[in-house]
C-alpha cells in the first residue's frame, strides 16, 4: 500500500484540527498549519491554540497521547517549504473559492511530485477549486470530504476529476479506508456531493411541512425516526446539534450551485419562527437552546412551532409512529401520516433523481445516508420496503414526478438475495455488490449460510477455513444463561480457530442486569450463584480450549464483555473500544475471573515494580473507580489489551483481521498455562480499607463505595493468602464468587442495579 505518512493539515478550525488529530490517531506525522494572525506575537498561535484545545474536546479526537506528539504545528507564511516532504495535503481553510485556489497555487509551488492535495470543502465544485491550476497539480488533486467529527463519523465522500491520477486516487482511498477507518463512497463533483445534498434536502423538506402543518416537533421526530430507522433524534433534534443558524447558509450555498428546476429550490423558503430563533440566540446545542432545551428547573421543554414559545416536552402519543408497515403511512390520511409520507417520499424519490449526476451507484447513496445520518437503511432500500412499481404510483397519484431510476425499476427490487450472495441494482441489471479485499462481513455470512448453532441470545457461524464465530442475538448484546450454554457447546465442537464478534453497535454492555435484579427480588440466590459459577467456568474452558480464540469488539465491552476479551488468547480491537469493568457501579464486583485476569495480567508486566503489591493496586484502582478506555490505544495502556493483540481501524475489516490472527495462532497453537499469583493477603486488604476511609473522609468516595471497595480488597489482596506462598485461579475465583453472592444479597447493591436500569446512570448510595 502506497504510503502517507506524512501528512499535512492546513486550516486549523473546526474540521482541519480534528482531521489533523485523527491522522495522528493513525500513526502518521501531521503538519497542522494556519495563518499568521494579525499583529501577534507568536506567528503559530492559531494552530497552537487549536491543538491546545482539541486536547480537551468531548469526544476526544485523540486516542492516545501518543497521537497528541506526532502533531506539529506553524504557519502558512513560514513553514509553507515543509510541504515539500508531505504525502498527502489536506486542504480545510473557510468555504471560500478564492481563499482556497490562492492557497493552492502556493502549495504548487513547493508540493513534492506524487504528493496528493485534497479539499474539505463541503458546497464548492472540484471544476472550479482547480480552474486555472498546473496540470501537474491538478492530477494530484481530489476532494476528500470529511463528516464532522471526524474521528468519529464513518463516511468519507471522494470526489475526482476525470483529470485526476486514478492510481493515485486509489491509494489515498485505501489509506483512507484501511488507516483512517472510513467508508470511502465515490461521489461525483455535484453540488453538496451526496449526504449534505440529500440530507439538507431531507432536513429543510421536515422542517418545512412541520411548520406548515403546525406539529409538535416531538411529534414530527417521532413519526420520521422509528418507523423509518432513522435515530431518535430525528430532524429537529439533529438541526438543535447541527446548529439552526448553519442551515441557511448550508441552503444558500446549495440554492446557489443546484441547477434550476431542482426540487430543493422549492423547499428553500424563510421560516419566520427559526428567523426569529437565530436572532435571539437559540441556535440549538451551542446556542440557548433549540427546538428542544433545557429551561427552568432543567425540565426539557420544545418550541411551538405556532407560537414560538417553549412549553415543556409532550410525549408523542401518536400510531402512526409505531406503524410497522411503511405503506399504511403512504396510505394514511391523517395528518401525522400525511407528514410523514409527504416528507419521506419526496426525500426517496429525490434520492432517486440523484443517479446517475450525484452518483454512480444506489448503493452509495444507501451508504452516505447510512454513514452520514445514521440511518438503518438506505432509501433505496426503504422504497424495497414499499415496492418500487407501488412507491412510483403512489407518487403519480400525489403529483410528484417519477424518477427514471425508479420507473426502471417496476416489478423488480433494487436490492436482492440469490443463493445467498447480495445484489443490487444497477443501470437496470441486478449486480453482485462485492466487498473490497480485506473486508469480511458477518451480515454477508449470515445471508449466506445458517448457523451452524443458535439460541435465543447468540449464534455460531462459519465463517471459512476452519475459523467459527460466535455472535452475540441478545439485546445490547447482554450476557446470560443462554450465551454461556452456547458458548460451551460452541467449545465442544474444538474448531481450528474462533473469533467472538458482532455487528452490534455496541460488542456487549456485560450481565444481563434484568435478569439478575429479578432474581434477586425472589431471593433466588441459587440461581445468582449458578449464573456466576457457570459464567466463571465457561470463561475458564474458553481459555484452555485447544484452538485458539480472538476476540474482535467494537464499541462498548463492559463488564462481562469485558472479561470474555480477558480469556480469549487474543484481541483484534477495532480502534473505537470502549472497555472496562464497570461492576462496581452497581455495587458488585467482576465475578466471571475479571479481577483474576486483570491482576494475572498487571503481575506479569514488566512496566511494574515486583511485589506483591503493585499489581493489586492497580487492578483495584481501574476496578473502583470502573474505568472505561476511550479507544483501543488507552484499552492497551490500561492492559486489558497485551502486547501482540492488535488494532484495526476500520470496523469493517475487524472480522477479517480476527480471523487471519485465529489463523495464525492455530499454526502452532497450545492453550497458555494457568497463571500463579503471589499476593499481600491481610496485609493488604487492610491497606485498601485504610486507602478507601481516606477517600470517604475526604467526600471522593461515598458510604456503599465503601463497601464495594472493601470487597474489591479483599480479592485483589488474595484473601487469606499467605503473603509468602502463592495461590491458583481458582483459588482467586473462588474469592470473587464469594465477594459477588455478599454484595447481591445486600440493599445498596440492588438500589444501585435498580437505578442503573431504570436511568441508565450510576447511583452513588
Ligand atoms: P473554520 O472556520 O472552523 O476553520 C477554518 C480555518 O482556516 C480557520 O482556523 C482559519 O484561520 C483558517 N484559514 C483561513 N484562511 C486560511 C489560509 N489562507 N491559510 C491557512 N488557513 C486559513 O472552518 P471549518 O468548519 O473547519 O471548515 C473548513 C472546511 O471544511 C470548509 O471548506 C468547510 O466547508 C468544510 N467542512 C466543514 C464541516 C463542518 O461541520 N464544519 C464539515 C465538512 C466540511
Amino acid at each position: 500500500m502506497a504510503v502517507f505518512n506524512k501528512i499535512a493539515v492546513i486550516g486549523a478550525g473546526t474540521m482541519g484540527a480534528q482531521i489533523a488529530a485523527h491522522c495522528a490517531n493513525a500513526g502518521a506525522e501531521v503538519l497542522l498549519l494556519d495563518i499568521v494572525p494579525q499583529g501577534a506575537g507568536n506567528r503559530n498561535a492559531l494552530a497552537e491554540g487549536a491543538l491546545a484545545k482539541l486536547r480537551k474536546t468531548e469526544p476526544a479526537a485523540f486516542m492516545s497521547d501518543e497521537a497528541v506528539r506526532r502533531v506539529s504545528v506553524g504557519n502558512i507564511e513560514d513553514d509553507l517549504w515543509k510541504l515539500a516532504e508531505s504525502d498527502w495535503i489536506v486542504e480545510a481553510i473557510i468555504e471560500r473559492l478564492d481563499l482556497k485556489q490562492a492557497l493552492y497555487a502556493k502549495i504548487d509551488g513547493v508540493m513534492k511530485d506524487g504528493a496528493v492535495v485534497s479539499s474539505n470543502t463541503s458546497t464548492i465544485p472540484l471544476s472550479a477549486l482547480t480552474h486555472g491550476l498546473s496540470e501537474r497539480f491538478r492530477r494530484g488533486f481530489c476532494i476528500t470530504h470529511f463528516f464532522n467529527p471526524p474521528r468519529y463519523m464513518r463516511l468519507l465522500e471522494l470526489v475526482t476529476a476525470p483529470e485526476t491520477d486514478a492510481a493515485r486516487a486509489d491509494d489515498l482511498a485505501r489509506f483512507i479506508d484501511v488507516r483512517l477507518g472510513k467508508s470511502v463512497v465515490r461521489a461525483k463533483d455535484s453540488p453538496g456531493f451526496i449526504a449534505n445534498r440529500l440530507g439538507v434536502y431531507w432536513l429543510q423538506g421536515a422542517v418545512v411541512e412541520a411548520v406548515k402543518a403546525g406539529l409538535d416537533v416531538e411529534v414530527a421526530d417521532a413519526l420520521i425516526g422509528r418507523p423509518f430507522g432513522i435515530p431518535k433524534t430525528g430532524v429537529f433534534g439533529l438541526v438543535d446539534l447541527v446548529g439552526l443558524d448553519l442551515m441557511p447558509h448550508i441552503n444558500a450555498s446549495l440554492a446557489a450551485t443546484l441547477p434550476e428546476g431542482d426540487a430543493f429550490h422549492a423547499l428553500n423558503v424563510k421560516l419566520p419562527v427559526i428567523e426569529t430563533m437565530i436572532a435571539e440566540g437559540y441556535t440549538g446545542r451551542k446556542g440557548k437552546g433549540g427546538f428542544y432545551r433545557r429551561g427552568p428547573n432543567k425540565a426539557r421543554e420544545a418550541i411551538d412551532l405556532v407560537s414560538g414559545a417553549y412549553r415543556a416536552v409532550r410525549k408523542p402519543n401518536v400510531a402512526e409512529a409505531k406503524a410497522r408497515d411503511l405503506k399504511s403511512i403512504f396510505d394514511g390520511t391523517t395528518p401525522e401520516a400525511r407528514y410523514a409520507a409527504t416528507v419521506m417520499g419526496r426525500t426517496l424519490a429525490y434520492a432517486a433523481s440523484l443517479i446517475p449526476s450525484a452518483a454512480e451507484r444506489i448503493t452509495d447513496i444507501d451508504e452516505a445516508m447510512k454513514l452520514g445520518y445514521n440511518w438503518a437503511l438506505g432509501p433505496f432500500e426503504l422504497i424495497d420496503k414499499l415496492g418500487a412499481g407501488w412507491f412510483a404510483d403512489w407518487l403519480t397519484r400525489e403529483g410528484l414526478a417519477v424518477p427514471p431510476v425508479l420507473d426502471a425499476a417496476r416489478g423488480k427490487r433494487f436490492y436482492e438475495v440469490k443463493d445467498g450472495r447480495l445484489f443490487a441494482l444497477q443501470d437496470g441489471t441486478l449486480t453482485p455488490v462485492t466487498r473490497p479485499e480485506g473486508v469480511l462481513l458477518l451480515a454477508d455470512i449470515k445471508r449466506a449460510t445458517r448457523p451452524i448453532l443458535k439460541n435465543p441470545s447468540a449464534a455460531l457461524w462459519d465463517i471459512g477455513d476452519g475459523v467459527e464465530c460466535f455472535e452475540f442475538t441478545s439485546k445490547s448484546n447482554s450476557l446470560d444463561l443462554a450465551i454461556m450454554e452456547l458458548l460451551g457447546q460452541a467449545i465442544a465442537r474444538k474448531p481450528r480457530g474462533l473469533v467472538i464478534h458482532n455487528e452490534g453497535r455496541n460488542f456487549s454492555v456485560g450481565a444481563n442486569l434484568g435478569l439478575a435484579i429479578l432474581a434477586a427480588n425472589v431471593a433466588a440466590w441459587s440461581e445468582i450463584e449458578k449464573l456466576i459459577k457457570t459464567g466463571q467456568e465457561t470463561y475458564k474452558a474458553l481459555k484452555y480450549a485447544p484452538f485458539p480464540v480472538v476476540a474482535a469488539p467494537s464499541g462498548m465491552a463492559l463488564g462481562g464483555g469485558c472479561e470474555i476479551l480477558l480469556h480469549s488468547d487474543a484481541i483484534q480491537a477495532h480502534a473505537e473500544l470502549y472497555a472496562g469493568l464497570v461492576e462496581a457501579g452497581v455495587g458488585l464486583i467482576p465475578g466471571w475471573g475479571g479481577c483474576k485476569e486483570m491482576l494475572a495480567r498487571y503481575l506479569a508486566s514488566p512496566r511494574l515494580p515486583k511485589g506483591p503489591m503493585p499489581a493489586p493496586v492497580k487492578v483495584f484502582e481501574m476496578i473502583s473507580t470502573a474505568y472505561v478506555s476511550k479507544s483501543a490505544a488507552q484499552a492497551q495502556k490500561a492492559l486489558i489489551l497485551r502486547d501482540g493483540d492488535e488494532v484495526t481501524m476500520n470496523r469493517d475489516r475487524l472480522l477479517h483481521d480476527a480471523k487471519q490472527k485465529a489463523l495464525k495462532l492455530a499454526e502452532h497453537y497450545t492453550p497458555p498455562a494457568p497463571p500463579i499469583f503471589r499476593l499481600p493477603g491481610d496485609a493488604g486488604a487492610t491497606a485498601f480499607e485504610m486507602a478507601v476511609r481516606d477517600f470517604h473522609a475526604k467526600g471522593m468516595a461515598t458510604d456503599y463505595d465503601v463497601v464495594v471497595a472493601g470487597e474489591l480488597g479483599g480479592i485483589l489482596s488474595g484473601g487469606t493468602a499467605d503473603p509468602t506462598g502463592e495461590v491458583d485461579e481458582d483459588f482467586v475465583l473462588g474469592l470473587e464468587r464469594a465477594a459477588f453472592m455478599r454484595l447481591v444479597k445486600r440493599e445498596g447493591t440492588l438500589a444501585r442495579i435498580e437505578h442503573m436500569l431504570t436511568t441508565g446512570k450510576p447511583l452513588r448510595n
